[in-house]
């Protein structure tokens, strides 16, 4: 069997479901197993919703709540051309999901506080609607598509907003809801991006995690491939949206892609690829709107060959956190005083570098930043400088070269550089620049190492 998953922009309106029900068809063979996001823009909505609740704004409450339904109701619409019964019992279970979120919404504005238990609660609404849309209209199209509830299937810890699957309990909810289906060649479609917690609550997996799902999905079921479909030809050489000259890669590593989408590549949800790596599952990124395309094909080996830049990708809203200490720098423990104190306030640091008196960090901007510095103040001197991005260019054994740095560097004469990085892996040479000069450097940098003569295989 493989997974299949289907993005936002995918599922959007009622002629690209109609693609999708087509890819699927393509698929049967296959024993797919179906994860669609909510269609696209509507799990903005449902935050927007959730945030215009806790501001007592009931007028935008129902304004995003008929918005969101109507939205669904005209897809369903559009796909069948005329109203029945089976149509009307899809519109009964719309009508269900939308007044339980109403009531939810209704409290909030009643407390003037959002939980972030309340708001998952909400926000899950998107995918729940999204995948009984596509469970039913493959109906429509004589394709046996059953929708299955992924609370049933997707069992997490109680990490609102960022719930981590507990994968022994997913293994087994999965292969007792997904493995009858597929017996019955039935073709099982779920909502990506949430799940349930032992204690029974809605939970979701962090923006974007429909990938995510997916990779969890893909894991439990020991599935031969996972695909992930999207509005792209695949993983490029950095976000085509920023750079146009942007290249397809054809084969790619785990480690690399995992990289790439850490450092912001948002083509695929950081986590996904954990789960596939274990089992050696390969992940496809494909286009949708491109179906003729080749896609890109993450493997363990990726494209065999040993080293070179394979991609740039930004990670934006960073923060850097200068810590200087004459004194204290060479006493032994010192780091780990001051790394337990993120560790405390639960901030992860992405990049690292030191001299004798000082070290650099890189956070995300956190609402807990004050409280850092605060805490860090006792030991050093701290000097905070917000408004970063980290441009990371990723690819293997970028050190074996220096080539690779002598180009980046060289292309990015005149932008100021706040701390780079290239750690020992040599998987990712990481600059810090402000974000006003963020774009600038990327197309330098992109143009560097993928548009000129010299190249980089992609
Ligand atoms: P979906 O709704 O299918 O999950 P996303 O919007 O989450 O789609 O991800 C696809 C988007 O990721 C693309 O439209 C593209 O703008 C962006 N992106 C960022 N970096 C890359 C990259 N290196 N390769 C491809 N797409 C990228
Ligand atoms: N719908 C969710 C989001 O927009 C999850 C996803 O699309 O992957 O974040
Ligand atoms: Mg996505």
């Amino acid at each position: 069997m493989i997974v299949i998953k289907f993005g936002g922009t995918s599922v959007g309106d009622a002629t690209r479901v109609q693609g999708v029900i087509e890819i699927l068809a393509a698929a049967r063979d296959r024993q797919p197993v179906v994860v669609v996001s909510a269609l696209a823009g509507v799990t903005n909505d449902l935050v927007a919703a959730t945030a215009a609740a806790a501001a007592g704004d009931i007028g935008m409450v129902e304004t995003i709540i008929e918005r969101v339904s109507i939205r669904h109701q005209e897809v369903a619409l559009q796909l069948v051309q005329q109203k029945s019964d089976y149509f009307e019992s899809f519109l009964a279970q719309l009508r269900a999901q939308v007044e339980q979120i109403r009531d939810i919404l209704k409290g909030i504005v009643l407390v003037g506080e959002v939980t972030p238990r309340a708001r998952d609660k909400v926000v899950a609404i998107g995918e729940k609607l999204s995948s009984v849309l596509v469970a039913y209209s493959m109906r429509l199209r004589a394709l046996p598509g059953v929708h299955v509830d992924s609370e049933e299937v997707i069992i997490t810890d109680d990490h609102f907003g960022e719930a981590g699957p507990l994968m022994k309990e997913t293994r087994q909810a999965a292969r007792r809801v997904l493995l009858p289906e597929l017996e019955r060649n039935h073709i099982p479609v779920m909502g990506g991006f949430i799940g349930r917690s032992r204690s029974g609550a809605t939970t979701t997996l962090g923006r974007g995690g429909s990938d995510y799902t997916a990779a969890i999905v893909g894991s439990v079921l020991e599935a031969e491939e996972i695909q992930i479909w999207t509005d792209v030809d695949g993983m490029m050489t950095c976000d085509p949206r920023l750079i146009p000259e942007a290249r397809v890669i054809e084969r790619i590593s785990y480690v690399e892609a995992a990289e790439l989408a850490w450092f912001g590549a948002k083509v695929l949800h950081p986590k996904t690829i954990a789960p596939a790596v274990e089992l050696g599952i390969p992940v496809r990124v494909l286009n949708t709107h491109n179906r003729e395309s080749k896609g890109t094909l993450i493997t363990e080996e990726g494209d065999g060959q040993a080293a070179g830049p394979r991609a740039i990708a930004v990670k934006r809203d960073i923060v850097v956190v200068h810590v200087t200490s004459s004194q204290m720098l060479g006493v032994p423990g010192f780091l780990a005083r001051l790394f337990a104190v993120f560790e405390q306030l639960g901030i992860s640091v992405d990049l690292i570098t030191t001299s004798e008196i000082s070290v650099s960090v890189t956070v995300d901007a956190t609402e807990r930043l004050p409280e850092l510095v605060e805490r860090l103040t006792p030991f050093a001197t701290v000097r905070v400088l917000d408004a970063q991005c980290i441009v990371a260019v990723v690819g293997r054994n970028l050190i074996a070269d220096s080539s690779v740095a002598a180009r980046v560097f060289e292309s990015l004469r005149g932008v100021p550089i706040a701390m780079f990085s290239l750690g020992n892996s040599g998987l990712n040479l990481s600059i810090v620049v402000a974000a006003a000069d963020a774009d600038r450097a990327v197309r330098s940098a992109h143009r560097a190492l993928f548009e000129s003569p010299v190249g980089a295989r992609v």
